[in-house]
């Protein structure tokens, strides 16, 4: 059984209307799974989120943050606002704010008790991976950090877990959570943070005490494009996983380094995309999936459609169903085919030369130190 978030009643939350963080994307994905079969059937289970509870954030935020947020869910200003990153262009202040953070944490959190409880093989949040929160911040469009609560829920019973995230953006905000421990192996490949927000994910970053060895960062250049993409998944993380061996595999599936996107310019195509989840399917593990980034909504809806449809095995046609174009129509959305025209080509030989002293680095420093289950 295959588990999927139904976002809908999310769709009430909007970051306002200059913000390119695009809560609507989430309904019109939805949508399009939908309208491709993909939200019913024998093997496939569709659930409503709900509200984590402060309890739960706690594992991952502090009291004041928590309470801080609370306060502004009205949207009113209130004192100290800017001291947790909040009421900023990036991260507004807008009714709802706490709701919409716990809503999607609570549905990661649940997608993580549906693994544990076997009753999921997959579980996919297309709301969550909500990568940058910090503990006492909010950072990059992301308030509650629902990729460390669920970590947290499958390390409580007793889980290691290996965290994966191909977002165009660092994933700051779960390495920061588990920088000191084994229990969970985190993988970020993100545009260079000399060139992106938030400015960090740099090869010597691989964890702290009992946790090095277990934080691995692939920068790569701008317009690293499908061929640095297939190199990254063949020598670092298809092999780090497999070494490390996790229980569950937990995967961020920002659809920014996309083609086409408006605030990041790695230029990944679409068919890649589908290749990336495949290779995750291919693992094998119990696997909780979650969204993040993606500020080209075109490319959204249809990668995260992809990945949907690859995670249940199906192998979707080209063509759009036109109920759903109807649908998108409104928001200026007018797509050909589903994995698009534009296929990225081959990536610049200044990005293959770059990610291999990334890889050359990583093989020096990471994996002497990387291991899998202890044997009892
Ligand atoms: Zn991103």
């Amino acid at each position: 059984m295959n588990c999927l978030v139904d976002p809908r009643k999310l769709l009430e939350y909007d970051f306002g209307p200059l913000h390119p963080f695009k809560i609507y994307r989430l309904g019109l994905a939805y949508g399009l799974m939908e309208a491709y079969g993909l939200t019913t059937g024998p093997s496939i289970r569709t659930f409503e989120p709900r509200e984590a509870t402060e309890e739960e954030a706690l594992n991952f935020h502090t009291e004041g943050y928590v309470e801080i947020l609370r306060l502004t869910d009205t949207g009113m200003w209130v004192p100290n606002l800017f001291v947790h990153g909040l009421g900023t262009g990036d991260n507004p202040v807008f009714p709802g704010v706490y709701e919409w953070g716990m809503y999607v944490a609570g549905a990661s959190i649940d997608c993580a008790k549906e693994i544990l409880a076997g009753r999921a093989e997959v579980a996919f949040n297309l709301a969550g991976g909500l990568h940058h929160a910090m503990p006492a911040r909010a950072s990059g469009f992301c308030h509650i950090n629902d990729g460390v609560l669920a970590i947290h829920t499958l390390l409580k019973d007793g889980k290691r877990v290996a965290y994966v995230d191909i977002d165009a953006h660092h994933g700051d905000g779960v390495q920061h959570a588990f920088y000191k421990t084994d229990r969970v192996l985190t993988v970020s490949v993100h545009q260079s943070g000399h060139t992106i927000f938030p400015g960090s994910g740099f090869v010597d970053e691989i964890g702290q005490e009992e946790g090095r060895g277990y934080a691995v960062n692939v920068p790569l250049l701008p317009s690293a494009r499908d061929d640095a993409y297939e190199k990254v998944f063949s020598q670092v993380i298809l092999p780090f996983v497999k070494t490390y061996d996790p229980d569950v595999l937990v995967t961020q599936l920002g659809a920014d380094a996309l083609l086409g996107d408006r605030v990041a310019g790695l230029e990944m195509s679409l068919h890649r995309f589908e290749q990336c989840v495949d290779a995750f399917h291919g693992l094998g593990k119990p696997w909780l999936a979650l969204g993040g980034g993606g500020y080209d909504v075109e490319n959204v809806v249809r990668a995260w459609t992809l990945a949907w449809a690859r995670m249940n095995d199906v192998d979707l046609s080209d063509d759009i169903p036109p109920e759903w174009l109807t649908q998108a129509a409104p928001y200026g959305i007018a797509v050909a085919t589903l994995r698009g025209e534009r296929k990225a080509s081959a990536s610049p030989q200044r990005v293959m030369d770059d990610l291999d002293r990334v890889i050359a680095k990583l093989n020096d420093t990471v994996v002497p130190l990387l291991s899998g289950p202890a044997k009892t």
